[in-house]
């Protein structure tokens, strides 16, 4: 597979996901607070090179690319998602700014489940906002899906990533991963570009 194709893969992944949440949430009656972007203002959110490759052809596609890498090599890749658009001064409230080329770490909180291997018993992945302002819902739903709710599994999406190239799921705080996946694309359109001049 080449890059292309490993991004092409990704995103089929994703969309699978996708469809799978977006059953859950209907289910559930259950989903993140609007507005809400406390888990994207976290600075060490973990995610790989692999999941933003959608992202990173995306931005290269719409002539961004080089010019985002720069930023984020100039800044050691510190801080805030770079594509996270804050609205509020302590960054608790925004949105993502390229919600469809999202990474996976962000498609999974909020709409999968992990099993307990000690009570054997599976667990919403979500956030403590969540968990404070929604406490019956969250309560209610944490029990559902041990009774009668589909769930997507968090650990089923990440083995299948690792299945399309291990080598490119180390996980690194996300503006490190974003870079990394700037790199390969830019790279590899790059290598592309000279082959067909030749
Ligand atoms: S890619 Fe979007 S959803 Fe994921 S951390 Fe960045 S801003 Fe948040």
């Amino acid at each position: 597979m080449n890059l292309l194709e490993k991004s092409q893969a990704v995103e089929t992944l994703f969309g699978e996901l996708e469809a799978q949440s977006k059953q859950f949430h209907v289910e559930a009656g259950m989903g993140c607070i609007s507005g809400c972007g406390f888990c994207c203002s976290n600075p060490e959110v973990p995610a790989s090179a692999l999941e933003f490759l959608p992202l990173a052809f995306d931005l290269y596609d719409k002539g961004q690319a080089e010019v985002l890498a720069e930023q984020l090599a100039a800044t050691q890749s510190k801080g805030v998602c770079v594509v996270y658009r804050a609205q509020s001064a302590d960054l608790s409230k925004g949105f993502c700014g390229n919600y469809t080329k999202r990474g996976l770490i962000c498609r999974v909180f909020g709409a999968s489940a992990r099993m307990n291997t000690k009570t054997n018993q599976k667990e919403l992945i979500t956030c403590k906002q969540l968990k404070s302002e929604r406490p019956a819902a969250f309560q209610a739903v944490s029990a559902r899906i041990n009774a009668d709710l589909d769930i997507p599994l968090a650990p089923a999406y990440y083995t299948r990533l690792k299945d399309i190239d291990e080598a490119l799921t180390a996980l690194h705080p996300v503006n490190e991963a974003i870079l990394l996946a700037l790199e390969l694309v830019l790279r590899y359109r790059f290598y592309e570009e000279e082959d067909k001049a030749n």
